[in-house]
C-alpha cells in the first residue's frame, strides 16, 4: 500500500478507489507536540474502533464524516482536503485554557466554547481569532453548529455512560465533491472524559500526567459505547 501521509500516531495509505483512503492507527501516543512518546500495546486498534463507533453515532444526527467503515486497526474513509484548522469545543475548563486564562479547572461554560486553532506543529498550533479564520479564508460558522451538535450527541453518549465530555478537537476535510465533512478521529486521544461530577481522567490526560494506563482506560470507554448503544 503507497503511503500519503505519516501523522504523529497515524499512516494514511492510498486505496484502489482514488475516492477513498486507509487510515492505521499505530500502538502510539504522543503529548507535548511529539516530545513524549510511547509504544503502548492494543492502543491503536482502540482509538479506531472508538473513533468508529462515535463516528456512526454523528452520522445519525445526520454529520457528514469522512467514515466509511473499520476493520481491527485500519479506517476506510473518504480521501479528503483536511482544513488546516482544529475546533476545539468545552464544556469544562481544562488544559490550555487554564493555563492561558483565569478560568479555574472543572468550571463549566454555558453556552460551551467553540475554539479555533492554527493545525501547525511547527507554530504550536496557536488560538487563533474569527477574523484570522476568515483571513485563511474559511468561514468560522461552516463549523460552530456542526461542532454544536456534534457536542450535544456526544454529551448525551458520555451522560449516559456517567462520564462527563470535557472537551474535544475536531478536524474538518473537504471531499473531491466539496462536502465537508468531520476528518481524523474521535477518540480519548483528542477528548477529555472525566468520571461525572469527579476529575478522574479516561484520556490521555493519564499519559500527559503520567498518571495511568491509558490502554485500560479507553478499553472501559470502548466497552461503556458498546455497552450503551
Ligand atoms: N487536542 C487534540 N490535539 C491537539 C490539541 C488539542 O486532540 O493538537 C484536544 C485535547 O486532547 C483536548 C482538547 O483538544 O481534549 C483541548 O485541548 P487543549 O487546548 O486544552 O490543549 P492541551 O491542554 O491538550 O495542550
Amino acid at each position: 500500500m503507497k503511503e500519503i501521509l505519516q501523522g504523529k500516531v497515524k499512516t494514511v495509505y492510498d486505496t484502489e478507489d482514488a475516492e477513498n483512503v486507509l487510515i492505521e492507527f499505530h500502538d502510539k501516543v504522543t503529548a507535548g507536540n511529539g516530545r513524549k512518546v510511547d509504544f503502548p500495546e492494543g492502543k491503536g486498534e482502540v482509538c479506531c474502533q472508538i473513533s468508529s463507533i462515535l463516528f456512526e453515532k454523528i452520522a445519525k444526527v445526520g454529520v457528514k464524516t469522512h467514515y466509511l467503515g473499520v476493520d481491527g486497526n485500519k479506517m476506510s474513509c473518504k480521501r479528503v482536503d483536511i482544513v488546516p484548522i482544529e475546533v476545539v469545543c468545552r464544556n469544562l475548563a481544562a488544559g490550555s485554557i487554564v493555563r492561558e486564562t483565569p478560568f479555574e479547572e472543572g468550571i463549566s461554560f454555558h453556552p460551551p466554547l467553540v475554539e479555533f486553532y492554527l493545525k501547525d506543529d511547527a507554530k504550536n498550533d496557536p488560538l487563533l481569532t474569527l477574523d484570522r479564520v476568515r483571513l485563511m479564508k474559511y468561514n468560522p460558522y461552516d463549523y460552530i453548529g456542526i461542532t454544536q451538535l456534534i457536542n450535544v450527541t456526544l454529551k448525551s453518549i458520555f451522560d449516559e455512560m456517567d462520564i462527563d465530555l470535557v472537551d474535544f478537537k475536531l478536524e474538518f476535510g473537504h471531499t473531491s465533491s466539496g462536502d465537508l465533512v468531520v476528518a481524523d478521529e474521535l477518540s480519548p486521544d483528542s477528548m477529555r472524559l472525566w468520571k461525572k461530577g469527579t476529575k478522574e481522567s479516561f484520556d490521555k490526560d493519564l499519559f500527559r500526567k503520567e498518571k495511568g494506563d491509558i490502554v485500560r482506560a479507553y478499553k472501559y470507554i470502548l466497552q461503556q459505547l458498546k455497552e450503551f448503544s
